[in-house]
């Protein structure tokens, strides 16, 4: 059997997980499988790294401000900020954020050898793994497999950097945060392994954060679609491009402990019977913030003005309410990643829009999504009017509403995310018993 496995930051956080590792790849390898091995940086180290950065800039911008009189916001909000070289920024992000897996992996093939084994750790542009996009949330096209199918003939172990990549221009890349599943499942794909394993600090994938929610529980197999859902809507155990990668190339995915050997969760193709279930599980996302501008001129074009500089920024929108007009005035609200607040609001301030009588611009960043996925929701009615209930119940007011086929996604504010999210989880009979 021809086996990846990906183990997380906190499953080599340490030197003594960084030896439990090793012992458990190698005890894979003298079973007769072969392995490859897909690491992430130490816990914490990628969050250092970006501190680093943005502290480094934080002392760049306040001394822009104390040299040219720091102007502040003007009067419809908008604050003009350092002007920035975001391209070169993110390009020297991605070289300094790659960093973190390549002491991981080298560390990990160290601790194997030690025990005996034979391994190699190499790191993205090793692996051949080119992508395309931007320095900081590229997309992985291509793996070069050879390399890792010489040094497996070979008997050897293969410890990979995940989360990097190379651009056409040979730059280095990152895949978004938790991109190392995404390295995991495409490299998989690219050796065609009969399994990818996610080893990481739960059991494997709940019915909702256990962290946030005690009585959630482990399920033991999550239809691709339902696990796409719920890594798009908040839940982080997988990058949502690992499990777009499993099911395209039919990559068989086992979430699972790295500290034992229990059964985790299989991601597997939905089969009929699945939908008897209602719901998989909830979902809490607090990295998004929401956008109002009321008293838009009601006419053909406006909204299209406004979602156009967004896009040529890049920046995704995701939940959209347009209000029914009153005096040939709208309000538009929508929501943003919350990291892309102030690109927005500079984008929007751009606009011919924003200088229209009345036009006033309202952000909140204070807002949690909370979404409930399952298969089980294309043949059953009703959904929707039991969450709403369930959060009456709890005196939680719903600020905008979104479903799909297999999902209803709610914001309120976000003091009262997690208790929504308690809420409609247990509402949902979804507990442990
Ligand atoms: P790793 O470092 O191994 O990649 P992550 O922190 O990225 O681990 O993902 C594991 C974490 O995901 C868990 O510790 C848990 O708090 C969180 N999580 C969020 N939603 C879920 C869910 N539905 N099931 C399991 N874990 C979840
Ligand atoms: N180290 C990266 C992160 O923290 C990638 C990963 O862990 O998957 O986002
Ligand atoms: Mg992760």
């Amino acid at each position: 059997m021809l086996v990846v496995q990906k183990f997380g930051g906190t499953s080599v956080g340490t030197l003594e997980r960084i030896r439990t590792v090793a012992e458990r790849v190698l005890a894979r390898q003298r079973s007769g499988d072969r392995v490859v091995v897909v690491v992430s940086a130490m816990a914490g180290e990628t969050n250092r790294l970006i501190e680093l950065a943005n502290a480094l800039h934080a002392i760049a911008h306040a001394q822009h401000a104390a040299h040219n009189g720091d102007p502040g916001p003007d009067s419809k909000g908008w604050v003009a900020p350092l002007k920035r070289d975001d391209a070169g920024f993110e390009r020297e992000l991605s070289q300094l954020m790659s960093t973190g897996e390549k002491v991981s992996a080298a560390l990990v093939s160290m601790a194997i050898q030690d025990l005996g084994g034979a391994s190699v750790s190499l790191v993205g542009h090793q692996l051949g793994v080119t992508t395309q996009g931007s320095y900081t949330n590229a997309r992985i096209v291509s793996i070069d497999a050879e390399r890792i199918h010489a040094l497996l003939d070979a008997g050897t172990i293969v410890v990979c950097a995940g989360f990097q990549g190379l651009d056409e221009a040979g730059d280095v890349t990152t895949l978004g945060r938790g991109g190392s599943d995404t390295s995991a499942v495409a490299l998989a794909a690219a050796i065609v392994a009969d399994e990818c394993e996610i080893l990481t600090d739960v059991d494997g994938v709940y019915t909702s954060d256990p962290r946030v929610v005690p009585s959630a529980r482990k399920l033991d197999r999550i239809t691709h679609e339902e696990m796409l859902e719920l890594a798009s809507l908040g839940s982080k155990v997988l990058q949502i491009r690992a499990v777009e990668f499993a099911m395209k190339f039919n990559v068989p995915v086992h979430v699972r402990h790295s500290q034992h050997l229990r059964e985790g969760t299989r991601i597997v193709p939905e089969t009929p019977n699945m939908e008897a279930v209602l719901v998989a599980g909830v979902a809490l996302d607090r990295d998004e913030a929401k956008v109002t501008l009321t008293n838009c001129p009601d006419v053909p074009g406006t909204i299209a003005s406004l979602f156009t500089v967004l896009g040529e920024r890049g920046i995704i929108v995701d939940m959209i309410i347009q209000n029914a007009s009153r005096d040939g005035k709208t309000d538009v609200t929508f929501t943003v990643p919350q990291d892309e607040l102030q690109r927005t609001t500079e984008a929007i301030g751009e606009l011919e829009l924003v200088c229209a009588p009345g036009v006033t611009l309202l952000t909140d960043a204070q807002i949690a999504k909370i979404s409930i996925v399952g298969v089980g929701m294309r043949t059953h009615a009703g959904v929707a009017a039991k969450a709403f209930s369930v959060l009456a119940h709890e005196g939680v007011n719903i600020q905008m509403v979104s479903t799909s086929e297999i999902k209803v996604s709610v914001v309120v504010e976000e003091k009262y995310g997690e208790l929504a999210l308690r809420a409609l989880h247990d509402g949902f009979g979804l507990g442990t018993p």
